[in-house]
């Protein structure tokens, strides 16, 4: 289709909103494509079809690739509904494609991914998730050493508070009732790229066979088995050591047609009660137990992990070691 005027109004459309479901953007182009029949041509007008949809779509996207701009869709994690978010698709200028942060504050939004992607991110609890506490004390610019430029001192607390109402309501981030922040749709549309960069251990990539599971787990971004895309809230297999990830929807579908609820790759029974995102937090402080074992790079991030209460702490003990002599059968 030629590039028109009801091209340039959905690509506004879509510039605007930071996201737009499937059926949004079908109400969007019935109404311009009726605006544009005239008050007379009511009965000619179509359906508009999921195909259409995707046509129109295209034709954006040729056009925008020219400004390093695209529209990308990926499905909703809990209701695997479609979404679309306008991105800017080159990988380094993060989250400023329609945006206007300091400096200041995108070291803080690169923070905030630090401590869902790395710190809330260990072997045990995939939680990529940062806790509106924990948030708020990522508000300062880390001091540089000696000889380099003096970094400036980053956000005040009440700086941090008003980014993140400001990254909420842009559509990069999502606040749970549990005052929880992680990825939205379209950080996750925008970001893909990056985190792949950014947080996948690429140390032994060369020599890692694709059965190799042990080099599966130490993967921080997760991929859903059933759907391939990115995956931050889920199930995860039982066996701490293998890689495979699934939405609940996901899931759902894929063991209706797997009737034997076996892990696709492992065989272990799937029982669909070990969980990626916010749901896996209570399994944070145990690794950070154990943290003396880890790098001083990843050990001085999990310093900042909240610590529980204190009544669990010896059911926790007993659970954690039960978990390690599980592991160690595993292993
Ligand atoms: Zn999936
Ligand atoms: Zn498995």
């Amino acid at each position: 289709m030629p590039y028109s005027d009801l091209h340039r109004a959905l690509a506004q459309t879509f510039l605007l909103q930071p996201t737009i479901t499937a059926k949004e953007a079908k109400k969007i182009i019935a109404s311009l494509e009726a605006a544009e029949a005239g008050p007379n041509h009511e009965g000619d007008l179509r359906p508009i079809t999921d195909a259409i949809v995707s046509g129109y779509i295209a034709d954006l996207n040729e056009e925008l690739s020219k400004f390093d701009f695209e529209i990308r869709n990926m499905r909703d994690q809990k209701d695997r509904g479609t979404i679309y978010a306008f991105v800017n698709s080159t990988p380094d200028t993060l989250i400023q494609s329609a945006t206007h942060h300091s400096a200041d504050e995108i070291a803080f939004f690169r923070r905030l991914l630090d401590a869902m992607f790395e710190t809330n991110n260990t072997r045990r609890a995939e939680v990529f998730a940062v806790r509106e506490q924990e948030a708020l004390h990522l508000n300062k610019n880390p001091p540089r050493a000696e000889g380099e430029a003096t970094a400036t001192g980053g956000l005040t607390i009440k700086g941090a508070e008003e980014a993140l109402a400001a990254f909420v309501e842009e559509g990069w981030l999502v606040k749970s009732r549990n005052n929880w922040y992680s990825l939205a749709p379209r950080g996750l549309l925008e970001l893909s790229v990056y985190l792949n960069q950014t947080y996948t251990d690429s140390d032994d990539e060369e020599d890692a066979s694709d059965d190799d599971e042990e080099y599966h787990a130490r993967k921080r971004i997760k991929k859903c088995h059933a759907c391939s895309e990115l995956l931050t809230v889920g199930q995860r297999c039982e066996k701490l050591s293998c890689d495979v990830r699934m939405h609940e929807p996901c899931a759902v579908s894929f063991f209706r047609i797997n009737k034997d609820k076996k892990c696709p790759r492992c065989k272990t029974t799937w029982t669909g009660k070990e969980s990626v995102g916010e749901a896996a937090a209570g399994k944070l402080r145990r690794h950070v137990q154990k943290r003396a074992a880890v790098p001083t790079r990843q050990k001085r991030r999990e310093e900042t992990v909240e610590e529980g209460e204190e009544e669990q702490e010896e059911e926790e003990q007993q659970q954690q070691r039960q978990q390690e002599a599980e592991e160690d059968d595993d292993e």
